[in-house]
């Protein structure tokens, strides 16, 4: 996790992915998810707990981070069912159409979608932020979500789960944040149009926003160990999540739990209002 040029964070958080603590009861028995970004933070977080709920379960991973992918790996076939990383920039539409091969092909199906993966770029002056990180964090927050979905579609079953990852800053955005909070703001939207398009075919669309959570994703993004501290004093219980206080959200939203619940964004993020 490097930060993008020009932006700095001072320190690497180990943030607690729920590997010692999160306990299955076989809620996501014989179902097949896709996790993007599940090799880090709360897609790994995620991928531990869909595997301990009963779960085969594909990672993506940029390929850089091939190292954090083969612990999330081992951790799934730890829990006893299958796992499976693929290394590839989403933000290729190619890529993600490949994706969708690899794991229905690798799980035999695909009946869970975890649109997880994103990126944030922390650039103080609008001036400052470049059209490509602009474009960048539009084609991996928002457009792999549309093209994995697209690409998706034809495999999932009715009955199957869409689950994608917004932000409090869809609400809330940071003035040093403007290439993340559109993205986020736009998942939350297309999200809840999809669910109505979807609803006849029995697949449901959710989405998780999480509050402050001090991951990998600050460090690259450039967030400042203040900046994450502000965050912490803001919050209603002074401090930040964890990718495993996130994960349980997402088992919900992916289970059959939640079958009566449909274009629902479920806030995870410490008490903090959102309008
Ligand atoms: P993270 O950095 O640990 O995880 C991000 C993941 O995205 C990484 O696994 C990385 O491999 C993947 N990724 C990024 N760009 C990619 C690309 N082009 N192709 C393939 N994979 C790519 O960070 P995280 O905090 O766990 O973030 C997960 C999700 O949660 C993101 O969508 C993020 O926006 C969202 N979120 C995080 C916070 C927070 O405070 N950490 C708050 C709200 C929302």
């Amino acid at each position: 996790h490097q930060p993008e040029p020009g932006v700095q964070a001072q320190m690497t958080p180990v943030p607690d992915l729920g590997e010692k603590t999160y306990r299955g009861s076989g809620r996501l028995a014989g179902r097949k998810a896709l996790i993007t970004g599940g090799d880090s933070g709360i897609g790994g977080a995620v991928a531990i707990a869909f595997a301990r709920e009963g779960a085969d379960v594909v990672i993506v991973h940029l390929p850089a981070e091939q190292e954090d992918a083969d612990h999330i790996l081992g951790l799934i076939k730890d829990a006893g069912t299958t796992g499976h990383a693929i290394a590839a920039d989403i933000s290729d539409p190619a890529r993600c159409r490949a994706i969708i091969d690899e794991t229905v092909r690798v799980l035999g199906g695909l009946d869970i979608l975890v649109n997880n993966a994103g990126k944030q770029v922390a650039v103080d002056r609008l001036e400052d932020l470049s059209d490509e990180q602009f474009e960048q964090t539009f084609r991996t927050n928002v457009f792999a979500n549309f093209w994995l979905t697209k690409a998706a579609l034809p495999h999932l079953p009715a009955g199957a789960s869409i689950v994608n990852t917004a932000s409090l800053e869809a609400y809330k955005p940071a003035p040093d944040r403007l290439d993340y909070a559109a993205t986020k703001a736009a998942i939350n939207n297309f999200s809840k149009g999809l669910s109505q398009q979807l609803a006849p075919r029995g697949i449901r669309v959710n989405v998780v926003a999480p509050g402050p959570v001090w991951t990998a994703l600050q460090v690259s993004g450039g967030v400042s160990d203040e900046q994450m501290k502000a965050f912490d004093d803001e919050s209603t219980y002074q401090r930040s999540g964890q990718p495993a206080e996130l994960a349980p959200a997402y088992v919900f939203l992916a289970s059959a739990e939640s079958s009566y619940v449909s274009g629902e964004t479920l806030n995870v993020n410490g008490g903090m209002v959102t309008p």
